[in-house]
């Protein structure tokens, strides 16, 4: 705020100096008009590599895609952009909100890319300030973050807070380092590196580009933004509107409550089932399901589950050998599971 009063004190002056050349004058006054500050933070750097399942580390992605998205967001008007790090360097995630503070940022965008330990999951998420007007601004952004994505492809997973063991702060440093200062920050987690149906997503540079574009209109869109060749204007786009909440907005600790699976069909001859499937989840939403033939030794690969919507019905091909039962898992927002009842097929 202080910058922005500065400049318009430069400006009246600079309109009260007449021997100042026009040009000059008409860029101090371009410069004059409100200006939206945004630092964008590729993931990781030097000797903290972020996921390194690949051969790549996750550093080097985070920082092609940071610097797509910044080149991609200087096409439009009004905007400054800053990177937090340009270099391969090691850089707390206290340093990188203080720099986002130092320039007097609007907002924070931290991009990663993930893996899970089951190596199981996919899709994209981002994580949000658990609290007051940053939630509210953190979901928004988040939401068109999510829109890009999924036009792209990739498995919408959701928007989420996380709050530390203290119960007082949020758990992710870059969120809670930003949020003390005053500016909201999310995590932008494009999809995971180690699933098979996001890796193409990250196979060639031109993906790589297609993600820092993404990443770009989804914060162009936000902010309502005006290219500076006139040829894109978000400035009567309305991102969605996020009431601030009363209170924290806390992650879901618990599994889901009920899961149900209801045979209502085997085919013998086509060794297929089909099973009505039940899952609920109090405090957040069900995402995908799996399913065993082996009474939960072994899994299937996860599968989408209808979002909003309690129940599926899910035909599954038995395919060769003996199976006589099957058993379902259910993974809410936050990746945890509950199991079903088992079904006879005898
Ligand atoms: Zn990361």
């Amino acid at each position: 705020m202080r910058k922005r009063f500065q400049k318009v004190i430069v400006y009246i002056l600079c309109i009260a100096m007449t021997a100042v050349p026009f040009s000059v004058l008409s860029e101090l006054k371009a410069n004059a008009a409100e200006s939206i500050v945004v630092v964008i933070d590729p993931g990781h750097g030097g000797s903290n590599l972020g996921t390194d399942y690949l051969p790549i580390p996750e550093k080097m992605y985070t920082m092609v895609v940071a610097q797509h998205m910044k080149e991609e967001l200087e096409k439009y008007q009004n905007l400054q952009v800053y990177l937090t790090h340009t270099e391969d360097i090691d850089m707390s995630l206290k340093e990188r909100a203080e720099f986002a503070a130092s320039v007097n940022a609007d907002f924070l965008f931290s991009l990663h890319f993930n893996m899970s330990l089951s190596h199981a999951l996919y899709g994209s998420e981002v994580w949000v300030p658990s609290t007051g007007q940053l939630y509210s601004q953190g979901y928004s952004a988040a939401n068109e973050f999510l829109i890009q994505f999924e036009e792209m492809g990739l498995f919408n997973r959701g928007i989420k807070t996380r709050i530390g063991s203290n119960g007082k702060s949020d758990y992710y440093g870059i969120i809670r380092e930003s949020s003390i200062r005053g500016i909201p920050a999310i995590i932008v987690e494009h999809c995971h590196v180690d699933n098979s149906n996001d890796a193409s997503y990250m196979q060639s540079p031109d993906r790589l580009k297609e993600f820092g574009i993404r990443d770009a209109e989804a914060v162009a869109r936000y902010f309502g933004l005006v290219s500076k060749d006139g040829k894109t204007d978000y400035g009567s786009y309305a991102p969605l509107a996020v009431p601030v909440p009363a209170n924290r907005v806390w992650n879901d600790t618990t599994a889901p409550s009920y899961v149900n699976a209801n045979l209502l069909k085997y085919d013998r001859t086509g060794k297929y089932a089909t099973v009505e499937l039940t899952a609920l989840d109090e405090e957040s939403v069900i995402q995908y399901y799996s399913y065993s033939y082996d009474n939960g030794l072994t899994w299937s690969a996860l599968q989408q589950w209808t979002k909003g919507s309690p129940t599926m019905t899910i035909s599954i091909s038995m395919g060769y050998g003996k199976k006589d039962t099957l058993i379902f898992k259910a993974y809410n927002l936050y990746d945890r599971t509950t199991e079903s009842n088992v079904i006879y097929l005898n």
